[in-house]
């Protein structure tokens, strides 16, 4: 009698990497390779990665604006039974990127949603960052309306904040956390983590900046976390003065980590 029984699809969500190819799961690529079709937030972006780990399956394209049609179309995929993976262009869908609505579709549908953990530019950032927590306040994109209300909401706030930020809102970002009073918290930037130019900025929201903007090195993609002095990893890394000079930005393969204390 079972064998009668129709099943759905199963949903993966799958994780990839933030940068760096390497960084993909064995069991990522074994599921990417198992399944019907790929969903992909932007299939012209997902080739490089789609190519390098010979993976040829149908593509159906789903990010925030899809039509409600096709998503539709997806779902009725899956529940015919084809399964499916979902990838966004880095990283951990639905973490600052799109998915949850189809997650929440297929799980509606009765479809097993399966999580295939891997990299995430938040998470990669706590890791490094030394901060005496094991919580963090996660806000995506600090929002482009109303971030002075929240910034003030959040003054007193005990735990780390991680955002991530876009090249050029950076600087902007740096000049509010400041002008509302977070010019000395302890602050990790983490720019292109895991790709070539990695560079980690550890310091005060203020040194930070400076470090920032008198290497000129704002291009590429920002990861920022900025945590309650007490919670800094060394007091020596939230003391000033603070000398850019002598505060290093480092490029984590060449430099040990101990050179960003400020002296
Ligand atoms: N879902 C992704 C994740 O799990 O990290 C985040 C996607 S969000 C649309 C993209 C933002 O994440 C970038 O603008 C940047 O702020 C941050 N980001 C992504 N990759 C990064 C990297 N390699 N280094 C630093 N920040 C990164």
């Amino acid at each position: 009698m079972e064998e009668n029984i129709h099943k759905v699809g199963t949903l993966y969500v799958v994780a990839t990497p933030i940068g760096n190819l390497s960084d993909a799961s064995p069991r990522s690529i074994e599921v990417l390779k198992s399944v019907d079709f790929i969903i992909a937030e932007n299939p012209k972006i997902s080739q490089t990665f789609l190519k390098k780990f010979e993976i040829d399956k149908p593509i159906a394209e789903f990010h925030q604006h899809v039509s409600p049609f096709k998503l539709a179309e997806i779902m009725i995929e899956l529940a015919k039974g084809f399964s499916a993976a979902y990838i966004s262009d880095a990283g951990t869908p639905t973490i600052s990127d799109p998915g949850s609505r189809l997650v929440s579709a297929a799980a509606d549908m009765g479809c097993p949603v399966i999580g295939i953990p891997g990299p995430s530019a938040a998470t990669t950032l706590f890791s490094i960052s030394g901060v005496a927590s094991n919580r963090y306040y996660f806000l995506g994109f600090m929002p482009k309306r109303d971030y002075r209300k929240l910034l003030t909401d959040l003054k007193d706030f005990p735990d780390p904040i991680i955002f991530y930020e876009s090249p050029y809102r950076l600087y902007d970002s740096f000049e509010i956390l400041i002008e509302h009073g977070y010019g000395d918290y302890y602050c990790v930037v983490g720019r292109e983590l895991t790709k070539k130019f990695e560079t980690t900025y550890r310091g005060t929201v203020k040194s930070v900046r400076a470090l920032i903007y008198t290497k000129d090195e704002y291009r590429g993609e920002f990861t920022v976390l900025i945590a309650p002095p007490n919670l800094a990893p060394d007091p020596k890394m939230v003391i000033g003065p603070v000398k850019p000079s002598k505060v290093g930005a480092i490029h984590t393969w060449k430099k040990r980590l101990y050179k960003t204390s400020i002296k």
